[in-house]
């Protein structure tokens, strides 16, 4: 093996991912005097966050009566019952202040005509524990809610004397002998230096991996490198077969067409012109709910009914809408139609398909973020030395299913809650951990293995094959055969990582070994993911099981945890039923969100 110096670097915190839950966490450990780094592949505002839209939840109430209890009924009906009760209290109870702090950092937010903070309605947000009207929850900075809280994140991180190590890639985690998170080993992309932080506490907030799948809304760079690195460090995934689905991404780049295009008159049609949803869905049609529609959409394509030449996807078509209305109500899709799909949407129908949006599940955490090493004994034991916040973790607040405008909540919610037990546990006074040599040389090893692999299949290839693997038995429509199926194609897939071939040998800027990291670490979140899936008997949330339509409470409201290491090795946790503060003290009526059939 190649010898490799390094430079050795040594802080407080170290914060992997400058996302909007990385820089939330970064700017509050900051602010209390830690030393505190902050490591990221991409520049920070280039962050997948920056792509968030919609808006961000709170019961500010600013548009009319709300109340944190609401939110957090919304919260639990929308999980399908499989969230944790106090993280998703957490959640709720802290919503109006973090947001509050956003406002202070000094985030633009759209006003009302009094100047408060403008609120919109967003699906699954109610009043009155869901049998009042819709409730305007949804904090927005116009259109560009993600792209306004990173900007302000990082210049307020920055003025608190945070460090940034910017492209900066992660390799693997530093870990004790007896199972401590100690830091993490990173690769300069620009140079082809390598770096080892060592630190007091290690966060990871590195995202989702929509990747995983062929077609997906998140950014290339989403790619569960956190994931990644907990599995090899032998600690489980929880809830990955929870995946959400949006039913029209664009087929190959995976943007989002936003549901506004099916409100506006637009429908699906498959490779005999039909329009299918009228099959479905008599009353709603092409406007059913997003997992419905998407499970119908893939219906159609496994039945032999796709277009295009590998018949893998459905047309969308806006064209028999006026182009008076089109440029009006829709410029923003018209413009994406024409650079990701090359479609005049005035004359052509869009190829679109079911498209992975959001990952529920990630790496266990409590709701202070610390990442859980669960037993039989004690399901709630942590891993000293690490944290995991924003999509990268399960705190659990999602559960089997998030509702729109609840993850940029959870990002700042839980970044600023890992701050606050990081001020408490971590000593600034106390000597920063020394590097285990053989955590590092495992690091090392693994990275001169894939810089210098020589098999036969190229990462691209590989990438492809299990995007396809999943996008086809690991998506909306699964059934016992094709799960089994898709677990056995996933082994093979896997299997051919020992064939990898890397070509560019050198250092730096080598985007082939970046993306063979990317891929070892894809291929875990995938394995969990279909495996989980596989072993789940029952229909709950994003997971609807064919062969199993309703939900099974008795048996299956449990965590899956997955370990994934070579294969895949499963095992439950209980969900926490517990709320934070009893009812007394003006907490929950835990009678409000007692388990029921979850209808909207
Ligand atoms: C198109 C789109 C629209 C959305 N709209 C909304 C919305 O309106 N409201 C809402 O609530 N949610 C929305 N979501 C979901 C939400 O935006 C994401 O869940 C959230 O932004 C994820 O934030 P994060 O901080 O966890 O990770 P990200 O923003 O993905 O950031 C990950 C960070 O980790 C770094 N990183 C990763 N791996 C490594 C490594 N190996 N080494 C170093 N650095 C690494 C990256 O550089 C990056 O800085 C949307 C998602 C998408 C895709």
């Amino acid at each position: 093996m190649t010898e490799y110096s390094y430079e050795t670097h040594d802080y407080d915190v170290v914060v992997v991912g400058a996302g909007g839950a990385g820089l939330r966490a970064t700017l509050g450990m900051a602010e209390q005097g830690l030393r505190t780094a902050c490591i990221s592949k991409v520049f920070p505002t280039r962050s997948h966050t920056v792509a968030a839209q919609g808006g961000i939840a709170a019961s500010l109430g600013n548009m009319g009566p709300d109340s944190w209890q609401w939110h957090m009924y919304d919260t639990v009906k929308g999980s399908d019952w499989l969230g944790d009760t106090d993280a998703m209290e957490y959640l709720a109870r802290e919503a109006p202040k973090a947001v509050y702090e956003l406002e202070h950092y000094g985030v633009p937010f759209s006003r009302t005509e009094e100047g408060k903070i403008y609120q919109r309605p967003f699906g699954g947000h109610t009043t009155q524990y869901g049998e009042g009207p819709p409730v305007q929850r949804t904090c927005a900075a116009a259109d560009r809610t993600g792209h306004a809280i990173l900007h302000t994140l990082y210049g307020q991180s920055l003025k608190q004397k945070a460090e940034f190590f910017i492209e900066y890639f992660a390799i693997d985690l530093l870990m004790s002998e007896d199972g401590e998170c100690q830091g993490v080993v990173c690769w300069k992309l620009d140079d082809g230096t390598i770096h080892v932080f060592n630190a007091k506490m290690t966060v990871l907030a590195t995202g989702g991996y929509g990747r995983a799948y062929f077609s997906a809304t998140s950014a290339h760079t989403c790619t569960g490198d956190g994931g990644g690195m907990v599995a090899r460090a032998g600690l489980p995934l929880q809830d990955m077969e929870f995946v959400q689905f949006h039913p029209t991404g664009i087929y190959g780049s995976g943007c989002l067409i936003t549901e506004g295009a099916r409100g506006e008159g637009g429908y699906l049609t498959n490779s005999e012109g039909e329009r299918f949803m009228e099959r479905y869905a008599p009353t709603y049609k092409d406007l059913a709910s997003r997992d419905v529609v998407s499970r119908c959409m893939t219906m159609e394509i496994r039945e032999g009914r796709g277009v295009g030449a590998d018949g893998d996807h459905i047309h969308l078509h806006l064209n028999h809408l006026p182009p008076e209305t089109l440029a009006q109500r829709l410029p923003g899709i018209s413009e994406s139609a024409r650079i990701f799909a090359g479609v005049d949407l005035t004359k052509e129908p869009i190829p679109v398909l079911p498209t992975v949006h959001y990952n529920m599940g990630g790496i266990p955490t409590n709701y202070w973020g610390e990442v859980l090493n669960p037993t039989a004994e004690d399901p709630d034991r942590i891993t000293p030395g690490l944290m995991a916040v924003g999509e990268a973790g399960c705190a659990s607040v999602h559960g089997a299913n998030r509702l729109g405008s609840n993850s940029l909540i959870d990002l700042v919610v839980f970044g600023r809650a890992a701050a606050i037990k990081a001020g408490d546990v971590v000593d600034p006074g106390s000597a920063t951990p020394t590097t285990n040599q053989a955590s590092l040389d495992k690091a090392l090893g693994r990275f001169d293995g894939l810089r210098y692999a020589k098999g036969t299949t190229s990462t691209a290839e590989l990438r492809l094959e299990m995007q396809k693997t999943m996008q086809a038995d690991a998506a909306v429509f699964r059934t016992d055969r094709t799960l089994a199926e898709g677990c056995e194609k996933m082994s093979g897939v896997a299997g051919k990582m020992d064939d990898i071939k890397v070509t560019d040998r050198s250092l730096v800027w080598n985007s082939d070994l970046m993306e063979t990291l990317e891929l070892t670490n894809l291929m875990p979140n995938a394995l969990a993911t279909i495996v989980s899936a596989e072993a789940r008997k029952e229909s709950r949330g994003a997971h609807a099981h064919e062969d199993y339509p309703d939900r099974d409470d008795e048996t299956w409201r449990k965590h899956s945890l997955a370990w994934v290491n070579g294969g895949v090795k499963l095992d439950y946790r209980p969900v926490h039923l517990n709320p934070l503060l009893g009812h007394n003290e003006g907490g929950i009526d835990l009678k409000k969100i007692a388990p029921k059939a979850r209808v909207y």
